[in-house]
């Protein structure tokens, strides 16, 4: 018997996920299930709780270790020969011939033929503290130690981007190094390393209401971090400061309003790049994500039986719990899809997504404060710490990993 692969390039929230919920929910019930494999690449061994980077970047005393890194193929060994992980990297699909060529780690080149195709590729970071980009474990650990190593002589740290990766990370760098003000203070006077945020909005945090955002100022403030608004990062020197190549150097940084700021170490915290240069432009949006239906999940051009989610997707912005409300979508139509190719009616219509767009994010300022809202009603601090600053989600993350959380046909 042929085996028909449904082949997931990505293991991280999009992959683990998809592949967890066919395993569970669509081969069972397939005619013929044993005639199908999922097949599962990824260039890391490890899944990783990406939102902690801005904290655990900083040493890895504040988590559990075994529970930020968590051993990818370990989570699919319940489902046997239903599974195969490639450790590898997607380097090219061709959508006519239905294939995928996989870069694999030992330099081994392979072709996958594929019967349905998942793309959770995600997106890389600029700064290499704060994604795996493409590596593994000892990548991201080394340009930790580095920049680790490098913290106890910087006086002056510029973090470029005033999103929630640049605020979180200057908020839990202004707590390690400087402290916090005491309670009748708004501000740290003279605190012990200057970390300044550059902002090219007027507000910071643009998902959330302004007001919040001048909380998270405030926040800032107490732990010794300015926040520059309306001003751009118009260049750096060295050019490659902050990147994979220097994560330590010291940087000159060249702002938009003629200012020039000297940082003992530069973090440019902006903006992602979608790991997707191995898709045909053609079904690419011009923002470089996988043009996608919203709706269906599934990429329209691609073929039959082609879908994108998460971050390398157009679906909807980058988040984790939009993610998660697609998963059972792109489920649900790939588990059609798949009864159709052997002839199948499925019964009722296809599943459509409306994706929750709206003010849903939590932003920890350092270990103890934070800043907001859950579907468009503000979250007190207290509760930004409760669901994320105390461990950055890393203690709840373990039943994704498993497959727990995808336990039930949603
Ligand atoms: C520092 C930081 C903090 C964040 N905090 C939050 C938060 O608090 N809440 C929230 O909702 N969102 C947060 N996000 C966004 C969130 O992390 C992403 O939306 C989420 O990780 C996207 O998951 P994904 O599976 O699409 O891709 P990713 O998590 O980017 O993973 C992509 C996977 O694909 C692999 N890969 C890459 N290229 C290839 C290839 N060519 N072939 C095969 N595999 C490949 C990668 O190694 C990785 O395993 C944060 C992002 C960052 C950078």
């Amino acid at each position: 018997m042929t085996t028909k692969s449904i082949l997931v390039l990505g293991g991280s929230y999009g992959g683990t996920a998809t592949a967890h919920y066919t395993l569970k929910h669509i081969i069972p019930k397939l005619p013929s299930p044993d005639s199908y494999q999922v097949v599962l690449v990824s260039p890391s061994r490890e899944i990783i709780v990406r939102p902690a980077f801005p904290r655990a970047l900083i040493a890895d005393s504040y988590f559990d270790q075994s529970k930020l890194w968590t051993n990818l193929e370990d989570q699919f060994k319940q489902y046997g020969s239903k599974f195969r992980f490639v450790h590898g990297v997607a380097t090219s699909l061709d959508h006519e011939a239905r294939t995928v060529t996989v870069t694999q780690k030992t330099g081994a080149e392979v072709t996958v033929e594929y019967h349905a195709l998942v793309i959770a590729t995600g997106s890389s970071t600029p700064s290499p503290l704060l994604s795996l980009n493409g590596g593994g474990r000892d990548e991201v650990k080394a340009h930790w130690t580095a920049f680790r190593a490098a913290l106890p002589n910087a006086k002056s740290i510029v973090i470029a981007g005033g999103g929630p990766v640049g605020i979180e990370t200057a908020g839990e760098l202004g707590e390690h190094l400087n402290g916090r003000a005491g309670f009748f203070s708004s501000k740290l006077v003279n605190p012990k390393v200057k970390i300044t945020v550059i902002s090219k909005d007027k507000d910071i945090l643009p998902v959330v209401r302004p007001a919040l955002a001048q909380t998270a100022e405030g926040y800032l403030a107490k732990v010794g971090v300015e926040v520059v608004k309306n001003v751009g990062v118009e260049s750096v020197s060295p050019a490659e400061a902050g990147r994979a190549s220097d994560v330590t150097v010291g940087t000159e940084v060249k702002l938009s309003d003629g200012k020039t700021l000297q940082a003992d170490l530069y973090i440019p915290a902006y903006g992602t790049t979608p790991n997707t240069s191995f898709v045909a432009e053609s079904l690419r949006a011009k923002d470089g994500r996988v043009e996608t239906n919203p709706k269906t999940l599934r990429v329209d051009k691609a073929g039959e039986r082609v879908y994108a989610v998460g971050d390398a997707s157009n679906y909807a912005r980058p988040a984790v719990h939009i993610m998660m409300d697609a998963i059972p979508v792109l489920a649900a139509n790939l588990k059609r899809d798949l009864l159709i190719a052997v002839g199948q009616t499925p019964s009722g219509d296809e599943r459509l997504l409306t994706a929750d767009e709206g003010e849903t994010q939590l932003i920890p300022i350092g270990r103890g404060k934070g800043v907001g809202a859950f579907k468009g009603t503000r979250l007190p601090s207290f509760f930004v710490w409760l669901f994320k600053g105390r461990d950055y989600f890393v203690g709840m993350s373990g039943g994704m990993w498993s497959g727990q959380n995808w336990a039930k046909e949603t």
